[in-house]
């Protein structure tokens, strides 16, 4: 640690190739650090035989030498952590397209490589020193910045980082020292994409992702679970709930030929190994979706492509880095080579979302919020290790044991996906502007949105909650709503100066749905922003709802009907005075018409252009 703080002093005072020669560790036996590269711009990963991976501090002073080393590199923050660290991010380009508007004006497409989000698993950060180096101050493959612009996040968790430990991440085959899966207050950050609660995915969406929009986001993990030969998997979102432009490139661009090249660059890689039982390669792969909590189902909501890289815990340090930094050089090849069939895929899906919007036939608004994989399935050939199982009196079942030895056998591949919930969009959607985080999400999401400036009634649909389960045990801080069934309803809603207006011929109109359905898989609702609506405000004594209910009776004989089915049906009720005095409040004309239903109304028509304030 000394000597590097003393190296990192030295070497900016002297920002030389092949400066000093400082005192690094020798390169452990096996570890083919190329030593045709000045110590000075080898890595901690290189230095230290892929032993050791560098600290915060020595990350951030890495990057500024590679800044202070090439004219095309610039180091920026994109905000500040939990605990106060700025959040860095390397910009690259060969035009010094170092702001949004000057990257938009190339034409380029822009790439975000982002390591760390899950900070104990960090090769992608040591590929990402090595390749900005091998790129920019080397020029080894300076021709990858001929027609693409690249952004690189070294670190996203940078607190969890610094939480670094020997026993971090159980069996994971080095570094040493790894960072923490969560943030300091115990958030994961890759469940934060939609509801955007951390200040550090505040940062990125908010910073980085609705400025830059960036073509193409890569998000670079280590798996655990079972063993295999693939040194690397990758994951993305297709089918249904996708754009199909998005599909298309991920399954023709990245699957057609970014994987055969890293094939090719001596690799053994997979679509990421999901088994469909436990640890039973015979029962198949599920390929499937993620939600957009992750980065692989958020970013086709804003109309673009993610990639998840996956590299397995028990390879050695040295194989992940070199698997992940090979995958990230054969996926720039790619847009090098067809840096234009990025660029439409993402305009296709763009120009699809608006048009949807703008759609008057309800029927054709219909989309997509979460899918699952079907029972088809196509025959793949798994390349897993020879594996024995013992009976074990630990855990009382049978245990896997891996070996070394290959083994291989053709096995399903669930990739087919199909729909479990699809809504028919809605026109727009309307909000009470006391409902302040809608606001918040909606601004952060860059999500297009006006104020009225004019009080405005309409008749709308909102959503009524009718069946719903909420979460025993808290997850990710709250304690779920799963809302099982909705029902439309007609009402007439008056709207005030400040309210907002949500117009979905956007870009980003499939945040807004997500957001906003009440059945959506990361929506508003499941994350608790409008739990207050199930909570009943106003009850009746009983020597005041007696009477009125023996009147309603009287007056209603299907009334009393109900009321009788349900004394015999529920002996817990007919115990009960208070339920059953409230059967009748709730059903009285003093019961509250707000209860269980969403605030955000949906839009059966666009309001008027004079009631909103002028479109920006
Ligand atoms: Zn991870």
């Amino acid at each position: 640690m000394l000597a590097a703080l003393a190296l990192a002093t030295l070497t900016a005072l002297h920002p030389v190739v092949a400066a000093a020669a400082p005192a690094a560790p020798p390169a452990a036996a096996g570890a083919s650090t190329d030593t045709s590269i000045a110590l000075y711009w080898r890595t901690k990963a290189e230095r230290s035989g892929y032993r050791q991976t560098p600290d915060y501090d020595e990350t951030i002073r890495f990057c500024k030498q590679i800044e202070a080393g090439s004219r095309w590199v610039k180091y920026v923050s994109y905000g500040t952590s939990g605990q106060g660290r700025e959040l860095p991010l390397v910009i690259l380009s060969r035009d010094r397209a170092f702001t949004p508007q000057q990257a938009f004006a190339t034409g380029m497409p822009i790439v975000l490589i982002q390591n760390g989000i899950h900070s104990g698993e960090i090769e992608g950060k040591d590929a990402c020193l090595a390749l900005l180096r091998d790129i920019a101050v080397l020029r080894r493959h300076a021709e990858l910045l001929d027609h693409c612009i690249l952004l690189v996040l070294p670190i996203f968790s940078v607190d969890a980082h610094e939480r670094r430990g020997r026993y971090n991440r159980i069996n994971q085959n080095g570094p040493e020292e790894m960072g923490w899966r969560s943030s300091p207050i115990g958030l994961n950050l890759n469940r934060d994409y939609l509801k955007v609660e951390t200040p550090e995915m505040r940062a990125l969406i908010g910073n980085v992702y609705t400025k830059w929009w960036p073509h193409l986001l890569v998000d670079d993990h280590t798996t655990d679970g079972a063993d295999y030969r693939y040194d690397v998997t990758y994951g993305f979102n297709h089918g249904p709930g996708t754009p199909a432009a998005v599909t298309r490139w991920l399954t023709d661009a990245f699957e057609g030929r970014v994987v055969p090249r890293i094939a090719q660059l001596g690799h053994v890689p997979a679509p990421y190994v999901m088994f469909r039982s436990g640890n039973d390669p015979t029962s198949g792969i599920n390929f499937g979706d993620s939600s957009p909590r992750f980065s692989n189902g958020y970013t086709p909501l804003q109309c673009r492509p993610s990639i998840l890289v996956e590299t397995h815990m028990l390879k050695p340090y040295e194989t992940r880095v070199r698997a992940t930094y090979d995958l990230l050089l054969a996926l720039m090849e790619e847009i090098n080579a067809h840096p234009d069939a990025l660029v439409r895929a993402v305009a296709e899906a763009e120009g699809e979302a608006i048009a949807r919007g703008k759609e008057a036939d309800p029927a054709r608004r219909e989309v997509t919020l979460s899918t699952r994989v079907t029972d088809k399935s196509v025959p793949f050939a798994y390349k897993g290790v020879a594996t024995k199982r013992d009976s074990s009196d630990i855990t009382g079942s049978m245990v896997p044991r891996y070996g070394t030895e290959p083994w291989d056998a053709t096995i399903p591949l669930y990739r087919e996906t199909e729909a479990t919930l699809t809504v028919r969009q809605p026109v727009g959607y309307l909000v009470p502007q006391e409902w302040t985080s809608c606001r918040d999400r909606l601004e952060i999401h860059g999500v297009r949105f006006r104020r009225f400036a004019l009080a405005w009634r309409d008749t709308v649909e909102v959503q009524r909650i009718v069946a719903w389960s909420d979460s025993a045990a808290p997850f990710e801080g709250h304690h779920t709503i799963a809302v099982k069934k909705v029902a439309l309803e007609r009402r007439l809603r008056a709207y005030r100066p400040g309210d907002l207006w949500v117009p979905l011929d956007q870009r980003s109109a499939m945040v807004a749905v997500q957001l906003f359905e009440a059945q959506a898989p990361d929506g508003l609702m499941y994350w608790n922003a409008f739990d207050t609506i199930f909570l009943q405000k106003e009850y009746a004594e009983d020597y005041v709802m007696e009477p009125i209910a023996q009147k309603m009776l009287a007056d209603n004989p299907a009334l009393a009907r109900e009321f009788m089915a349900k004394l015999s049906a529920d002996s817990a009720f007919a115990k009960s005075p208070e339920q059953r005095v409230n059967f009748f409040f709730v059903r009285s004309p003093w019961a509250d018409p707000e209860q269980n239903l969403d605030p955000v109304a949906r839009a059966l028509r666009a309001p008027p252009e004079n009631v909103l304030e002028k479109a920006k």
